[in-house]
């Protein structure tokens, strides 16, 4: 089954996923994909031709633009702010108004299992990768690592997080002092993950 809201405003010509909930005030928008299983909080904006996977939770009040993609399980907390051109103008230099087509979209990809922090904000054009976690209000202008934990204005890598949310921590760094990448362990549940060395070297610095 699918629900929608009744002050919900879906466009027929979207795609919605069984299991789907869309709550109140949403706007979806024609040729948006909407998974299975996902949750729509109220007043979301959904744009033309966004990609969401499966078990999407979006939060309430997050604005999702055109040439956004959210793969599966990603967690979008309330007041994120997606954009879609790194040059953004009103008026042409002679003042006139620009068209509906004359701007360049840069794309942005969630990649599965990533999750985005409260009123954080994401500049267009990155790869968020897969189980990362970005904290609330953070802006995002670089890609972010597979399992990274970014935050701050601009973000920044402070770490690592394991797919069940707990701190990664690096393991034994004896055993693997002249190794490429390095071995993590959740401090929650054991699990073992393992990042490239230039990638673990970020954290701290720049993206
Ligand atoms: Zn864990």
């Amino acid at each position: 089954m699918i629900r929608i809201h009744p002050t919900a405003d879906v466009s027929p010509e979207a795609d919605i996923g069984e299991g789907t909930f869309i709550w109140h005030q949403v706007q979806v928008r024609p040729g948006a994909s909407i998974g299975r299983g996902c949750i729509v909080g109220k007043g979301s904006y959904i744009d033309s031709e966004v990609q969401i996977g499966d078990n999407v939770k979006i939060q309430n009040y997050v604005s999702v633009y055109h040439g956004v993609t959210l793969q599966d399980g990603v967690f979008v907390g309330p007041h994120v702010c997606f954009t879609n051109d790194k040059r953004p103008r009103a008026i042409n230099p002679d003042g006139s108004l620009k068209a509906a087509d004359d701007w360049m979209l840069s794309k942005t990809i969630v990649q599965k299992g990533a999750a985005i922090g409260a009123n954080s904000t994401i500049v267009c054009g990155v790869t968020i990768g897969r189980w990362t976690m970005v904290g609330a209000g953070s802006l995002v202008s670089r890609d972010v690592p597979d399992y990274g934990l970014v935050l701050g204005h601009p973000a920044r890598l402070r770490g690592f997080v394991c797919p069940c949310g707990g701190r990664l921590q690096r393991v034994d760094p004896q055993t693997d002092a002249d190794s490429e990448s390095i071995l993590l362990a959740c401090l929650d549940c054991g699990e073992k993950i393992t990042v490239p060395l230039q990638v673990y070297e970020k954290v701290g610095g720049d993206l």
